[in-house]
């Protein structure tokens, strides 16, 4: 195969092992694009298949935080052109019919697969993917601005976006990691008062860079009594793992208010029924969002200056791109580059 056929990309064989390929090319199918990547986010979830986290059928290109320009349209597809530059996130297309399509949920199709988990993708020069999954990059986002913010930007832009806060509403935002640097930002744009919640010290002067007017250091004070001397979170976005203190932060809410979790973690949050009932609080999840609000989230992004904080890698080097990732030594978010 000559290298015109064939693409360079980036695979898992086994559980954490990645290896670096050649694959053939090939056509998009029906509904479906290629797409000549240009960046891909390293992201936590890419564990859910490189260390089989998920049902895997290997080899597998993990990467769901891709953008490029469209190189080949499948029949069918309209809407989009060749050389228009877009990003495919985590959810990797509605299918249009299901009961959830139907109903306007697209993030909840029953159809969907997830990119690099059910089928290949952006740890490669190439990436075929589903048009009704597509997100718009503004031409004043870089590719690799952009490429963040389709999976950890958009996750925290929509559940932002999606909770019960208005302007001048305290929120607080737990963690101060890949997520959380990004929904301090959104945060602070979008006209809440903001506190940020880490644990330890060394934290407070980003915190305060990315635009949070508080700091609660977890680790010294209550994070609840401290969000009620604050007057009561009407939102808490979680972005760190760790269900105890995700417990211990939750009666940091005021009446009617509502954590939202967005970080995933396998422990479980024990929260009191107490807790809930009195104050009418809540506790949800909210997974990613549809490729509207992804398009939203850029535009916003590049309309406000919210970005993330970046380091790129070549793809070629992705193995230690994604161990740097899992070890928690990136700041904040490591995106490959092709070419
Ligand atoms: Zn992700
Ligand atoms: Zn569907």
């Amino acid at each position: 195969m000559d290298s015109a056929s064939t693409y360079q990309a980036v695979q898992a064989v086994a559980p954490g092992r990645l290896e670096l390929v050649r694959k053939p090319n090939r056509d998009p199918g029906p509904g479906e694009v290629r797409i000549r990547v240009e960046a891909c986010g390293v992201c936590h979830s890419d564990a859910g298949t490189v260390e089989g986290q998920f049902p895997i059928d290997w080899p597998r290109v993990p990467g769901h935080e891709a953008v490029g320009r469209i190189d080949a349209l499948g029949a069918h597809v309209q809407g989009w052109a060749i050389g228009q530059r877009v990003g495919v996130g985590f959810l990797g297309g509605s299918c249009g019919y299901c009961q959830y399509c139907r109903g306007g949920d697209l993030v909840n199709c029953r159809n969907q697969e997830f990119t690099g988990i059910h089928r290949d993708g952006g740890y490669a020069e190439m990436l075929i993917a589903r048009a009704s999954g597509l997100m718009s990059i503004p031409e004043d986002l870089s590719s690799v601005n952009a490429a963040p913010l389709l999976c950890a930007g958009l996750t925290t832009f929509s559940a932002l976006r999606n909770a019960p806060a208005k302007p001048g509403d305290l929120v607080a935002v737990l963690g101060i990691g890949g997520l959380g640097h990004l929904g301090v930002q959104y945060a602070r744009h979008m006209g809440f008062e903001v506190a940020a919640i880490a644990r330890g010290g060394e934290k407070v002067a980003l915190a305060k860079k990315l635009g949070a007017h508080h700091y609660i250091d977890s680790a010294g004070t209550n994070p609840a009594e401290a969000l009620q001397g604050l007057g009561g979170a009407k939102v808490i976005l979680v972005t760190a793992s760790g269900g105890k203190m995700v417990a211990e932060t939750f009666k940091g809410l005021r009446p009617g208010g509502v954590s939202v979790i967005v970080g995933a973690s396998p422990d479980p949050i024990e929260v009191s029924s107490t807790d809930l009932i009195f104050g009418s609080r809540k506790l949800e999840g909210a997974l990613t969002g549809d490729p509207a609000t992804g398009d939203e989230a850029l535009r916003f992004s590049a309309l406000s200056g919210v970005s993330a904080m970046i380091e790129t890698v070549p793809l070629e080097k992705a193995a230690d791109a994604y161990a740097k990732m899992m070890a928690g030594k990136a700041r904040f978010r490591i995106v490959l580059t092709m070419g």
